[in-house]
C-alpha cells in the first residue's frame, strides 16, 4: 500500500489543486484592503504623520507591493501569496522561470492592478462630474459604461478558467497566468531552517531572517485580521477606524494671544468670522478688507478668500 502511494504522490503533486491556487488568489487580493485598514487606523490616531499615507495609499502600496511581490518573484520564482501556500510559478513549455517571466510576473502583480485600480478611481470622479452636471467627454462616458462589462467578462473568464482547471483540460486556472504561459507547481522543499544560535552567530544571512520573518508575520496577521473581522460583526461597532478619538491640537503661542480679540485691529471681534483655513476669529471687516488685498490668513499666512469665511452666531452678539 505504501509503495503503490510512493508511486503515486510524483504524478500528483505536479499540479495543486483548485482549491490551493484560489486560496493563494484570495490571499493575494486581501492584502491590499487589509493594509488600507491599518493605515486607516493609524492616520485616525495620528493624522499628522500618517494623513499623507491615506491620501496617497495606491502610490505606497505600489511601492510597499513592488518591495515584496520583486523580491518573493526574483527569490522563489511566485508571488507572496503563491510561496505561502507553497506554490511557484513554472512556465508551461519550458518548464523553468526565465528573467522574461520575471519581469512579466511583476507588470502582472503589481503594475496591471494599480492601473485598474487609477482607472476606476479617475471614473468614479468623472461619473460624480457628470451627476454634478459639469461637462464630461463622450468618450471618458463611454470607457466609464464599459468599464463594468469589462470587469464582468473577465470574471466569466476566470470561472471558464476554473472550471477546465478542474476538468484537467489546462494547466493553468488563471487568464493572467495562461497569457504569460505559466503555470503553478509546488515549490521543491529548500532547506531552510536555522536557529537562533546560528543567527546569533552570523551564519544567516539578513534576507533569510527577513524573508522567514515577513511569512511568520503574515501568517500572525492573517489570523489576527479573521479575529477582528469576527469581533467587529459580533459586536457591530461599526468601522475600525473610527474607534479612537485624535487629541486636540496643541494651541500654540498666538492662539492664546489672539483668544479673544481680533488679531488685525486687537480689538473684541465685531461681527466674528471665523477663517477657515486658519480657524482664528476676526471682525468682519477687518478680515474682508485684509483678504481683498492680501490674499492671506494674516496670523497663519496660508492662502485664502473670502469664501473662506465663515459666521459665528454665538448668542452673545448684539
Ligand atoms: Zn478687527
Amino acid at each position: 500500500m505504501a509503495a503503490r502511494g510512493a508511486h503515486i504522490t510524483p504524478n500528483v503533486e505536479v499540479k495543486p489543486s483548485l482549491f490551493e491556487v484560489l486560496a493563494a488568489d484570495s490571499l493575494n487580493v486581501t492584502f491590499y484592503p487589509a493594509i488600507k485598514r491599518v493605515v486607516d487606523f493609524l492616520a485616525t490616531a495620528k493624522p499628522t504623520v500618517f494623513g499623507g499615507l491615506v491620501r496617497y495609499y495606491d502610490e505606497f502600496y505600489l511601492l510597499f507591493n513592488s518591495f515584496v511581490q520583486g523580491y518573493y518573484i526574483r527569490r522563489y520564482g511566485g508571488s507572496l501569496a503563491e510561496i505561502f501556500y507553497g506554490l511557484t510559478r513554472t512556465s508551461l513549455r519550458s518548464k523553468t522561470f526565465t528573467t522574461n517571466d520575471r519581469n512579466w510576473s511583476f507588470i502582472v502583480l503589481v503594475l496591471v492592478p494599480y492601473a485598474i485600480r487609477k482607472l476606476e478611481k479617475l471614473c468614479d470622479r468623472w461619473k460624480e462630474d457628470y451627476e454634478n452636471g459639469r461637462h464630461v467627454s463622450t468618450n471618458r462616458q463611454l470607457l466609464c459604461r464599459m468599464l463594468p462589462y469589462a470587469k464582468a467578462c473577465y470574471e466569466s473568464v476566470k470561472l471558464i478558467h476554473y472550471v477546465s482547471y478542474l476538468a484537467n483540460v489546462t494547466q493553468t486556472h488563471a487568464p493572467s497566468l495562461r497569457i504569460l504561459g505559466l503555470g503553478l507547481t509546488y515549490l521543491p522543499e529548500e532547506e531552510e531552517s536555522w536557529s537562533f544560535k546560528d543567527m546569533l552567530h552570523g551564519k544567516v544571512k539578513v534576507a533569510a531572517i527577513l524573508s522567514t520573518g515577513l511569512l511568520r508575520c503574515l501568517e500572525l496577521s492573517a489570523f489576527f485580521l479573521q479575529f477582528i473581522e469576527w469581533w467587529q460583526t459580533e459586536a457591530n461597532i461599526g468601522d475600525l477606524s473610527k474607534l479612537p478619538i485624535p487629541d486636540a491640537p496643541e494651541l500654540d503661542a498666538n492662539a492664546v494671544k489672539y483668544a479673544d480679540v481680533c488679531p488685525i485691529c486687537l480689538q473684541k471681534q465685531i461681527i466674528p468670522t471665523a477663517l477657515s483655513v486658519s480657524g482664528y476669529v476676526y471682525c468682519y471687516r477687518c478680515i474682508v478688507t485684509h483678504l481683498q488685498s492680501e490674499g492671506r490668513c494674516p496670523v497663519t499666512k496660508y492662502p485664502a478668500t473670502v469664501n473662506d469665511l465663515i459666521g459665528i452666531y454665538s448668542g452673545d452678539d448684539e
